[in-house]
Parts: structure tokens; C-alpha cells; sequence
């Protein structure tokens, strides 16, 4: 079965007054369908220049990026990005934000609607169609946000460190939403974060990258029994502190040897 992204040789380089500078370097990755990935690595190791290209907001200055087999050029509905601020909008409400992307790409309709309020009930927000962003909490916020980018009903999902601004409690509820979401539904995803033990409690695989420039260094594979767990018990799992130490001892060196 071909792979649902495939990124071959990207490249990418910032162009500053003086000098470029090149943020990631001759980068192969593939992501199954329905596959649940991380990317971690120490800051600037080019993990959200990554994932806007792969979104289609950023062209790589060189390499291949293809989405379902088609290569990607611009942003498009099958491709959603959540980051970490919830991005919504104030003056509307709940629903309303959640609708947003179907507004925006003409596909609003009687049955996108539905399902987008079925989304809301999926994720817990019944009962808060008609409230207002300023009268939810940040882990609420969050979900809104997940929804809006759900109900394009995207092939593929791009999280950048969605969970990093919250509390550690909502944190590992939300992780667990989430996760067990995407699963049902079968949407592949890759996930940012600078959380180690996030990204080995959802994920199947965890891609590790080194800075200077950016690149794939490692590829960590989770065992099953944890992947399979709810985030919540994945880390109380055997295996599962062994891997975050051979994970975080790698990422180490990787900062180390810049
Ligand atoms: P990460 O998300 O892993 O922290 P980024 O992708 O944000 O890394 O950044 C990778 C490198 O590219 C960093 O050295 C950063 O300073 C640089 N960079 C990121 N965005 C820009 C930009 N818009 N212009 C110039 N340099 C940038
Ligand atoms: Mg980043």
C-alpha cells in the first residue's frame, strides 16, 4: 500500500538579508495511513518548518512532498493543522468557530452541519453550541479547535505541540481524547511535541530529529501493548520508562552535538 505522506529529500532553506539558513537538510519520511507518528528533537531542529510543509503554507526549497499520492502545493481541506493556540475567533460562538472551516471552503451544508454537531457531542462540548470562547477553559478551547479541523473531515492531521499550553491533568485527559478519536475515525496524524512521554504514550511511531541542519536521526517503534493503551496507562506500562530513557538519551546527544 503506498504511504499517505511521502517526503523525499525536502529541503529547506530560510532566506535572511545576508546569509540563508538552512533549516532542514535532504529529510526522508513516510507515514502509513492511519498511522499515529511523532516528531520530537530539540528546538529548532525544524519541526514546525516541517509540518508547514507538508500543510502546503511553506514551499520546500528543494524535495518532494506527497499527500495521498498527489503532490502537495497548497493548503487544502484534506490536510488539517491545529496549533497550539486555539486560533478562535471571539465574537463567535462555539459552534459557529466549529463550522469555520466549512464556511471558508464552501462546504457547509445541511449534512456537514450535522456532523459537525456530532463532533462537538464526540468530544464533550454539548450543551456549549451557543457559548462564547471567553467562557471556556483552555483544554474546552482546545477541543473546539480539534473539532473545527475535524469537520473538514481532513485525510490527514498536523498537530503542532496542541496540548503544551495546558495543565498537566487536562493535558493527559485531552492526549487521551484525541488519540482514542483519530483512532476511531482512522485519520492519520503526526504529531509535534516536545513532550517525550506524550509522544510514546499516542504514538505508533516516534521519528526523532537533530538540528543544524534538520534531519531524521532515529526511528523509535512503540510496542503495541503501549501504543494500544489509553495515554493515561501507557506510561505506567513495562517498557515504557526503558524507551523514554533510550528516547531522551538520544535527543541529548542530538542537541549536544550541534
Ligand atoms: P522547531 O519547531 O523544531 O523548534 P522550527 O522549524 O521552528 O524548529 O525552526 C527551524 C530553524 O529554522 C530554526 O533555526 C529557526 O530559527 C529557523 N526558522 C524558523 N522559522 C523561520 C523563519 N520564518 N525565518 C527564518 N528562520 C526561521
Ligand atoms: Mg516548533
Amino acid at each position: 500500500m503506498l504511504p499517505l505522506v511521502q517526503l523525499k529529500g525536502v529541503t529547506h532553506a530560510y532566506l535572511g538579508d545576508r546569509e540563508a539558513m538552512l533549516a532542514i537538510e535532504d529529510l526522508h519520511l513516510t507515514v502509513d495511513k492511519g498511522e499515529f507518528v511523532s516528531l520530537v528533537g530539540p528546538s529548532g531542529c525544524g519541526k514546525t518548518t516541517l509540518l508547514s510543509i507538508i500543510s502546503g503554507l511553506l514551499q520546500p526549497s528543494r524535495g518532494e512532498v506527497y499527500v495521498g499520492g498527489h503532490p502537495v502545493s497548497e493548503p487544502s481541506a484534506e490536510i488539517g493543522y491545529m496549533l497550539q493556540q486555539d486560533y478562535l475567533l471571539p465574537w463567535r460562538t462555539i459552534l459557529n468557530n466549529a463550522l469555520l472551516g466549512l464556511e471558508l471552503t464552501g462546504s457547509l451544508n445541511d449534512e456537514t452541519r450535522r456532523h459537525t454537531l456530532s463532533l462537538l457531542k464526540e468530544l464533550g462540548l454539548e450543551g456549549k453550541e451557543e457559548a462564547f470562547p471567553s467562557e471556556l477553559s483552555g483544554g474546552m478551547r482546545q477541543r473546539v479547535a480539534l473539532v473545527r479541523t475535524l469537520a473538514t473531515g481532513p485525510k490527514l492531521l498536523l498537530l503542532d505541540e496542541p496540548f503544551s499550553a495546558l495543565d498537566y491533568q487536562i493535558k493527559l485527559q485531552l492526549e487521551d481524547l484525541v488519540a482514542e478519536t483519530l483512532l476511531r475515525r482512522g485519520t492519520t496524524a503526526i504529531l509535534v511535541t516536545h513532550d517525550l512521554a506524550e509522544a510514546i504514550a499516542v504514538s505508533s511511531r516516534v521519528i526523532l530529529l537533530q538540528p543544524n541542519p534538520g534531519r531524521v536521526r532515529r526511528i523509535f517503534t512503540v510496542p503495541e501493548a503501549i501504543r494500544s493503551a489509553p495515554p493515561l496507562y501507557a506510561r505506567d506500562l513495562p517498557g515504557f520508562a526503558e524507551l523514554f530513557h533510550t528516547v531522551w538519551k538520544e535527543m541529548e546527544i542530538a542537541g549536544r552535538e550541534e
